[in-house]
C-alpha cells in the first residue's frame, strides 16, 4: 500500500482549503500549457509545437534532474533550458529533486526551493521562478501555506477550471495524456471555461509519438492548441495568465 488513509484524508482536506484565494478578474477565458519535470522531449518536440503556433508554455523543472533521467525518462539538458528561455517560455519550479513536499520539514522545503533557485540563477540569471508545481501533485495544508507565501502561484493536479474564487496555492489543472486523450472532452472543457470566463491549465510530461502514460503525442498538443484557437481563448504562460486573473486585462501588464 503506497498511501495510507490518513495521508489521503489530509490531502482531501488540503484541497478544500483555499490558502491563497484570488477573485478572478478575467474578462474572457485564458489557458496555459504546462510541462512537469521536464523530459527532454517536452523541451524539444513540445516546444517546437508551441513555437510553430506562436505560443509560450510553462516548464516546471527540477534542476536536480537536468542532464539525467527520471523514472526511466531522459530529462532536459542545460542547453534545452537555455533554448526554452531564449524562446520566451516560462521556467517554473518543481522542487530540485522532485520531492514529495508534504513529507518535508520547513527546512526541507527551504532547501529544495533554494537549491532549485540557485541552479537556475547560475544557468539563466534572468530566470525568475514565480510559478511552482507540486511534485506528484501532493498537497497538504502546511505545504500550501508554505508555497502560497513564496510563489505567485502553485499548481496541483486536481482537475477543474480556475474560475470565480481561484486558489493560487493550488491551481486546478487538466492532465493531458495520450492514454486518456479525447478530443470531445477537451472541446467540452474549453466550452465550460469560456462559459465561466475561467482559466484552463493543462499539464503533461513527455511529448512523443510513443509517449509514457504521463505524456502525450505532438498532434494531441496541436489539437488542444487548435481547439483553444477556435474558441478564441488566449494561451499564456502561467505567470502571465495569473497576472491577468489577479489584476484584470488592463492590470499589471
Ligand atoms: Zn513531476
Amino acid at each position: 500500500m503506497s498511501e495510507g488513509f490518513a495521508q489521503r484524508l489530509k490531502r482531501a482536506v488540503a484541497r478544500r482549503v483555499a490558502m491563497n484565494p484570488v477573485r478572478a478578474k478575467l474578462d474572457r477565458a485564458v489557458a496555459s500549457l504546462t510541462f512537469d519535470d521536464i523530459p527532454a522531449s517536452a523541451a524539444r518536440v513540445g516546444a517546437t509545437v508551441l513555437e510553430k503556433n506562436g505560443v509560450l508554455g510553462t516548464y516546471y523543472i527540477c534542476g536536480g534532474h537536468t542532464g539525467g533521467s527520471f523514472e526511466g525518462v531522459v530529462q532536459q539538458t542545460r542547453d534545452d533550458i537555455v533554448s526554452l528561455r531564449q524562446a520566451g517560455h516560462e521556467i517554473g519550479c518543481h522542487s530540485f529533486t522532485h520531492a514529495d513536499v508534504t513529507r518535508l520539514s520547513l527546512q526541507g522545503r527551504d532547501a529544495e526551493r533554494l537549491q532549485n533557485q540557485a541552479y537556475f540563477a547560475a544557468l539563466a540569471p534572468e530566470t525568475d521562478l514565480v510559478s511552482f508545481a507540486y511534485p506528484y501533485g501532493q498537497v497538504s495544508v502546511a505545504a500550501k501555506g508554505y508555497y502560497a507565501k513564496r510563489f505567485f502561484t502553485a499548481r496541483g493536479v486536481m482537475p477543474g477550471i480556475n474560475s470565480g474564487i481561484v486558489d493560487f496555492a493550488e491551481l486546478r489543472a487538466i492532465s493531458l495524456t495520450h492514454k486518456s486523450f479525447d478530443l470531445e472532452t477537451v472541446r467540452a472543457l474549453i466550452a465550460r471555461a469560456v462559459a465561466h470566463t475561467g482559466w484552463l491549465v493543462f499539464f503533461t510530461h513527455d511529448v512523443d509519438v510513443s509517449p509514457t502514460p504521463y505524456g502525450c503525442r505532438p498532434e494531441e498538443l496541436q489539437a488542444v492548441i487548435d481547439l483553444l484557437r477556435e474558441a478564441r481563448v488566449d494561451i499564456l504562460p502561467v505567470k502571465a495568465a495569473a497576472a491577468r486573473c489577479m489584476f484584470g486585462p488592463g492590470g499589471a501588464g
